[in-house]
C-alpha cells in the first residue's frame, strides 16, 4: 500500500500540472474497484450457498450462534457492496464531487497498470492470466515466472519514474520512493521470487530442448501424462517428456521415469 501512495505520487508529479491530492482520490477509487472485484470473485467461486453452519463438517446437527453470526456477516458483505457501488457510481455521475480530479488518460493508465501489478487480487490472478496465454517459452512455470515479471515490471518504472523527477522534486521524497519502490522490491526479487524460479530452470536445463525432428522420430507420446508432445525435453539417457513432467519426476526423484537412469544433477552442480 505505502509503495502505490509513492508511486501515485510520483506519477502525479510527472503527468498532472495541478497534482491536489490526486493521488488520493485515485487511490481509493481503485481500492473501490479492487473491492468490488474480489467481492464478486468470492461470489463466483463460493460453493458452499447454504446460511448455516453444521457442528462438524460431516454432521447434520446446525450450530446456531455460528449460523447467525454467518448470515448477519453475509448479509453485511452484501450491503456494503451494493452501498459502496451505488456511492462510487453517484460520484462518478456527479461532476461538482471531483472538481477538483482531472487525471489524464495516460495517467490513469499507468497508475492503473501499477496499481494492479502490486494489488494482492490481481496478482494472485496474473498467474492463470499468463497460463491462457499458453506461451511454451514458460513451459509451465508461470507460477514462478508471475512475480519475477511483476516485480521487474514495478521496479523497472519506479527507478524511471525518480530518474525523471531528479531535476525537480525532493531529494528526501525522491530518497522514500528509491527505499520503498525500488530497494524493497529489489531485495524480495533477488532473495525470493529469483531464485525460485532459477533453481527449477537449473533443473530442466540439465536436459536439452529437443528438436522437432527428434521429437518427430522419438514418435510417441510422453510416458507421464500418456499426452502427444509437440515440444519436450530430451534426458541424458535420450528419451523425451514434457518439460514440466519431467520437472515434477526430477524434484522427487532424480532418475529417468523410462528406464530409471540415476542422473545425479544435484552432485553435478554443486561440484
Ligand atoms: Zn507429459
Ligand atoms: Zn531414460
Amino acid at each position: 500500500m505505502t509503495d502505490q501512495i509513492v508511486f501515485l505520487m510520483l506519477a502525479d508529479r510527472i503527468f498532472l500540472s495541478e497534482p491536489k491530492m490526486t493521488c488520493l482520490y485515485t487511490l481509493m477509487f481503485y481500492n473501490v474497484i479492487s473491492y468490488c472485484i474480489s467481492y464478486i470473485k468470492e461470489l463466483i467461486e463460493k460453493e458452499n450457498w447454504s446460511p448455516y453452519v453444521t457442528l462438524t463438517e460431516r454432521s447434520k446437527i446446525k450450530h446456531l450462534a455460528m449460523s447467525a453470526t454467518k448470515i448477519v456477516l453475509e448479509w453485511t458483505k452484501a450491503v456494503t457492496f451494493i452501498v459502496t457501488l451505488t456511492f462510487t457510481l453517484v460520484v462518478f455521475g456527479l461532476e461538482q464531487g471531483l472538481e477538483h480530479y482531472k487525471p489524464s488518460t495516460i495517467y490513469t493508465m499507468t497508475t492503473w497498470i501499477y496499481y494492479s501489478a502490486t494489488e494482492k487480487i490481481f496478482v494472485q490472478m496474473f498467474p492463470s492470466m499468463l497460463k491462457f496465454l499458453r506461451l511454451e517459452v514458460f513451459e509451465n512455470l508461470e507460477d514462478l515466472y508471475a512475480p519475477v515479471i511483476l516485480k521487474t515490471f514495478t521496479i523497472a518504472v519506479s527507478a524511471l519514474f525518480v530518474v525523471i523527477l531528479v531535476p525537480v522534486a525532493s531529494w528526501r521524497f525522491l530518497l522514500i520512493a528509491i527505499y520503498l519502490n525500488v530497494y524493497l522490491k529489489l531485495k524480495d526479487l533477488v532473495r525470493k521470487s529469483g531464485p525460485a524460479l532459477k533453481l527449477e530452470r537449473e533443473m530442466l536445463n540439465h536436459c536439452r530442448k529437443a528438436t522437432a525432428e527428434e521429437i518427430q522420430r522419438f514418435d510417441d507420446i510422453c510416458a507421464v501424462c500418456l499426452c502427444n508432445m509437440i515440444k519436450a525435453r530430451i534426458t541424458p539417457c535420450h528419451h523425451l517428456f514434457h518439460a514440466d513432467c519431467l520437472r515434477q519426476c526430477l524434484k522427487t526423484n532424480e532418475t529417468c521415469p523410462i528406464c530409471k537412469r540415476e542422473f545425479g544433477f544435484q552432485s553435478v552442480s554443486t561440484r
